[in-house]
């Protein structure tokens, strides 16, 4: 295989002993403690506009102009809270990279497709993904406070027309549901869902219990990440209410699992609600066995189970923060066995065209007979395995019937 060289080598330094841009931040738009940890203060004061941002960050004249002509295209929108976690002074700074827009993403638009997972096409109604059997995604919202740089849905910022469903899309949407009866597992998603305050969820999930058929409930969510201020006493009620709820949540490096995003974590664990994590492999911020391995142990640390790691799917304007597929499969093959089973993340790689997701793993399998299999073990030993032949008729108690 060739080797792919991963270009994030240094594992992350902690963030106590670079200068913060908190301070600078709090100096600009001085909000009070309760204010800082109210998430819809966040959510009002994002960073939207190259002016605000020149606030708080000292944006040469050509920086400005060049932040402009891309956020014409792809618009750029960063939280106080996730703002205050860049390190100031690194240019490779992986907060700033999936933040603020890189002039690259206006290069090499030709390489990615507006909406390659083709979500709209397996779009039965507007707003409900149905692809696999079991299981639907349900979009309810386009909106995210912070607009990540590798976003998928990226094709949706075009014209900043935000919207949430209105509530006859959203019923809709819950009626497909209620017909179809194959759908175990309803995977509320957006943009992000938590956008939508505590009463309008509500609403959603009361809706979504009330179809005896629909086993489990899922959030899709960056909240716990970019806008830890969310997980209020309020959500925790909902989801303990209409239980049992998952979340999946979208930590891309160990610098943001900080306290308030452990607090967020403990609080849903605390209302039942398992949280995992999906990371999507982005070049120059999380390709590295080093930084990949710190971020799972971060987050095991904090009961979070890495899920699933993503290749990034090709969408225009992300073309710059794609790594080959060997990187994906390197560090897989670097935490297999060097961690915890636990903290080791299925890699996959989400096909255009709407094929879904194909896990891909390093091979383990040297050779294979009906007699025997040889496998080569983490450390490239070589081991002969015996292969199993049924060896009578089908196993029978001794208490057969009783
Ligand atoms: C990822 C995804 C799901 C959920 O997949 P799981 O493997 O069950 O987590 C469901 N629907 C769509 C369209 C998806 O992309
Ligand atoms: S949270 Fe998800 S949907 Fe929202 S911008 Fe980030 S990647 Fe896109």
């Amino acid at each position: 295989m060739t080797t792919i060289v991963a270009e994030t080598k240094e594992p992350p330094s902690s963030s106590s002993q670079a200068p913060s841009l908190r301070e600078r931040i709090c100096e600009v738009l001085k909000p009070t403690q309760e204010q800082w940890d109210d998430w819809k203060w966040h959510f009002r004061n994002r960073f939207n506009t190259v002016d605000k941002l020149a606030k708080v960050l000292p944006l040469t004249e050509s920086q400005k102009r060049q932040l402009k002509l891309v956020s014409l295209k792809f618009p750029f929108s960063i939280t106080p809270y996730y703002l205050s976690l860049i390190r100031t002074g690194d240019p490779y700074d992986p907060i700033l990279l999936q933040s603020v827009p890189s002039f690259e993403e206006l290069l090499n638009t030709d390489m990615g497709q507006p909406d390659p997972l083709h979500e709209r096409v397996d779009s039965p109604v507007p707003g409900l993904v149905h692809r696999y059997p079991d299981r639907a995604l349900f979009v309810i919202t386009d909106i995210c406070p912070l607009l990540c740089r590798h976003c998928t849905r990226k094709r949706e910022w075009e014209g900043e027309s935000w919207w949430i469903r209105t509530k006859p899309q959203l019923e809709a949407a819950i009626d497909y549901l209620r017909k179809t009866t194959a759908i175990r597992d309803v995977i509320i998603s957006g943009g992000d869902p938590l956008t939508v305050d505590n009463a309008g969820l509500e609403w959603v999930l009361a809706q979504l219990r009330s179809i005896s058929h629909i086993e489990i409930i899922r959030f899709g969510t960056r909240f716990p990440v970019v806008l830890p201020q969310r997980i209020d006493e309020g959500f925790c009620r909902i989801i303990d209410k209409y239980g049992p709820v998952w979340l999946n949540t979208h930590f891309n490096h160990p610098n943001e699992v900080t306290p308030e995003a452990a607090r967020a974590v403990r609080e849903l664990l605390r209302a039942g609600v398992p949280v995992n994590n999906q990371t999507v492999l982005l070049r120059g911020i999380n390709d590295s066995v080093e930084i990949q391995l710190a971020l799972s142990h971060a987050l095991l640390k904090n009961r979070v189970r890495p899920y699933y790691l993503f290749h990034g799917d090709e969408v225009s304007g992300t073309e710059h923060l794609r790594t080959p597929v060997e990187t994906g499969l390197k560090i897989i093959e670097g935490m297999r066995g060097h961690t915890s089973g636990l903290g080791v993340p299925t890699y996959v790689v989400d096909v255009a065209g709407g094929g879904g997701k194909i896990p891909l793993q390093p091979n383990y399998v040297l050779s294979w007979s009906e007699d025997e299999i040889t496998l080569r073990n983490f450390e490239w030993k070589t081991f002969h395995y015996r292969n199993p032949r049924p060896t009578g008729p089908r196993p029978i108690s001794v208490l057969a019937g009783v």
